[in-house]
């Protein structure tokens, strides 16, 4: 399951531009902020290899990266960007929905959660219009390290089991979820064993 080398491949707008070779593909997916970066620089283990999701212009686009010449890792857009206007947001979904809906390589959509806070509408919102439609996913938790104080903050494993209750009225069998840290390591090993198994299944 080892990641030996990473190279970018391409930028595409439309589904219908992204590569046509049929090789396996995993998307990434999540809140902007929430971490996608730091997690896809952890699992390559290489600086600043998805970086040209967030160069300015390229944050629409669906970014592939070639693993091992064999697989792809898929940076899509970040959703719910703070200050973003609402028609921003919509585009985002009526782009990124297509790509779900019609990218047959797609073996497993990746969705990150930020597990330091609780639950947000937004990638609750995210996690039930994939599992409506059917779309094989893993639930990835992020910043498992992290710890909020204050009377609000909860701990990622509460923050978690939260998120699933939640979710389990979409989900008759609750997906695949790893718990993630880019800090301490945490999650590494587990989340690449599972792609290769789902690669091979
Ligand atoms: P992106 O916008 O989703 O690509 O998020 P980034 O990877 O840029 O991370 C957003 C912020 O969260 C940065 O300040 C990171 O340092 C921080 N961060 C990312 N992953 C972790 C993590 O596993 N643990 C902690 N404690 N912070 C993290």
């Amino acid at each position: 399951a080892k990641i030996k080398e990473v190279d970018f491949v391409k930028s595409s707008s439309r589904v219908k531009d992204c590569p046509k070779d049929g090789r396996p593909e995993f998307a990434m997916l999540g809140r902007s902020n929430v971490g996608k970066s730091s997690l896809i620089n952890f699992l390559v283990r290489k600086k600043e290899v998805a970086l040209t999701s967030k160069k300015p212009g390229k944050t629409q686009l669906i970014n592939h990266f070639l693993v091992n010449k064999s697989w792809y890792i898929v940076d899509l857009p970040g959703y719910g960007f703070a200050n973003a206007p609402e028609s921003a947001q919509m585009d985002w979904s009526s782009f990124t929905k297509g790509y779900f809906l019609n990218r047959e390589t797609l073996v497993s959509v990746l969705l990150l959660i930020d597990a330091s806070v609780p639950p947000k509408k937004i990638d609750l919102d995210c996690a039930n219009w994939l599992g409506r439609n059917n779309i094989p996913i893993t639930f990835v938790f992020t910043k498992c390290d992290k710890m909020k104080g204050g009377k609000k903050g909860n701990r990622p494993d509460e923050n978690i089991r939260e998120f699933q209750e939640v979710i389990r009225e979409t989900y008759k069998q609750h997906p695949p979820w790893i718990m993630t840290s880019s800090v301490t390591g945490l999650g590494r090993d587990e989340l690449l064993l599972h792609m290769s198994q789902l690669r091979n299944f």
